[in-house]
C-alpha cells in the first residue's frame, strides 16, 4: 500500500437483522445479487503502519474475519453498544491468543459501561476451556490515539441517543446516525470519503433514510460518499441506479483507499 494510504474494508453494510433477513421472501431477501447479501454493520482499516483498526464488533465477526483472512486486530473503536456493533466481541479471542495481550477497545464513556455489563463474563476472572475475551476497555470524551494513530470520535445522535462516529484521517465513518448537531460538522465536512448509514427510502426514528443522507452529503460536501447499515427495503441495483454522481450504495467486501 501506498504511503499516506488506509485501505478501508466493508466487512459488512446490513442493518441489525442483515439481509436476507430470517424468513423474508421479498425481492432483496431472495435476490442472487451478491451486493444484496448484508452482513451486520463493521469496517476494518488496515493502516499504513500495517495496524488493524475495527469499527465495532459485529455478530457476523468471525465469519467477516475469515472472508477477508483478517489475522490481527491492534484495536476496536465502538460506534455505541447496540447489540449489532458489539455482539461479535466473544470472537476476538482468537486474536486474543494470537497476539498474546488485551485488545485495547475504545467508546464513549457510556458505551463502555455498557459493554462491560453486557460480557460481564469476560472480566470476572476464574473462566477455563474456551476462554473468555481480553479486552481493555478505554472511555475517549475526545481525540484519541489507537494503535498510535490519532482517531476523533464523532457525537452525532442515534434517535435521543448520543453516540460516536469517528474521524481517521479523511475518512469518516458515521453509522447509526439521524442526526449531526450543529457542532460536530466541522468535524464531517472536508472528510475526503465519508460513510453514512441510509437504512430505507421511509422516515426512521433512529436512522437517516436516503434522502436524509443524501441532505447530509451535500452539506458536508466529501470527496465520495457511501451508505451502509441498509435493510431489505434497498435492492442494490435498483437503488444506485438513482443515487447522484459521488454516492455509492456500499456492499460487503467493498474496499477503498483512504487518506491516512
Ligand atoms: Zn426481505
Ligand atoms: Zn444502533
Ligand atoms: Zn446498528
Amino acid at each position: 500500500m501506498s504511503p499516506g494510504l488506509a485501505r478501508v474494508t466493508f466487512l459488512g453494510t446490513g442493518t441489525s437483522h442483515g439481509v436476507p433477513m430470517i424468513g423474508c421472501d421479498c425481492r432483496t431477501c431472495t435476490s442472487t445479487d451478491p451486493r444484496d447479501q448484508r452482513l451486520r454493520p463493521s469496517m476494518l482499516v488496515q493502516l499504513p503502519t500495517g495496524a488493524n483498526l475495527l469499527i465495532d464488533a459485529a455478530p457476523d465477526l468471525r465469519a467477516q474475519a475469515l472472508r477477508h483472512r483478517v489475522r490481527r486486530i491492534d484495536a476496536i473503536l465502538f460506534t455505541h453498544a447496540h447489540a449489532d456493533h458489539v455482539l461479535g466481541l466473544d470472537e476476538t479471542r482468537r486474536f486474543s491468543s494470537l497476539q498474546g495481550g488485551p485488545l485495547p477497545c475504545y467508546g464513549s464513556p457510556d458505551t463502555i459501561s455498557e459493554i462491560r455489563r453486557v460480557f460481564a463474563y469476560a472480566f470476572r476472572g476464574g473462566h477455563e476451556g474456551g476462554g473468555v475475551p481480553k479486552l481493555e476497555l478505554v472511555a475517549v470524551e475526545g481525540p484519541f490515539q489507537a494503535a498510535g494513530w490519532p482517531v476523533v470520535p464523532v457525537p452525532i445522535l442515534h434517535g435521543s441517543l448520543p453516540i460516536y462516529g469517528y474521524r481517521v484521517g479523511g475518512l469518516a465513518y458515521l453509522t447509526d446516525c439521524s442526526e449531526i448537531p450543529e457542532a460536530s460538522w466541522p468535524l464531517v465536512e472536508g472528510a475526503g470519503t465519508l460513510v453514512l448509514d441510509a437504512l430505507r427510502d421511509r422516515p426512521h426514528p433512529t436512522h437517516f433514510n436516503v434522502e436524509q443522507a443524501l441532505a447530509a452529503i451535500e452539506r458536508a460536501r466529501p470527496g465520495r460518499a457511501f451508505l451502509t447499515h441498509v435493510s431489505h427495503d434497498l435492492a442494490h441495483e435498483a437503488v444506485s441506479r438513482r443515487l447522484p454522481a459521488g454516492v455509492e450504495l456500499a456492499y460487503d467486501g467493498l474496499m477503498l483507499e483512504v487518506e491516512a
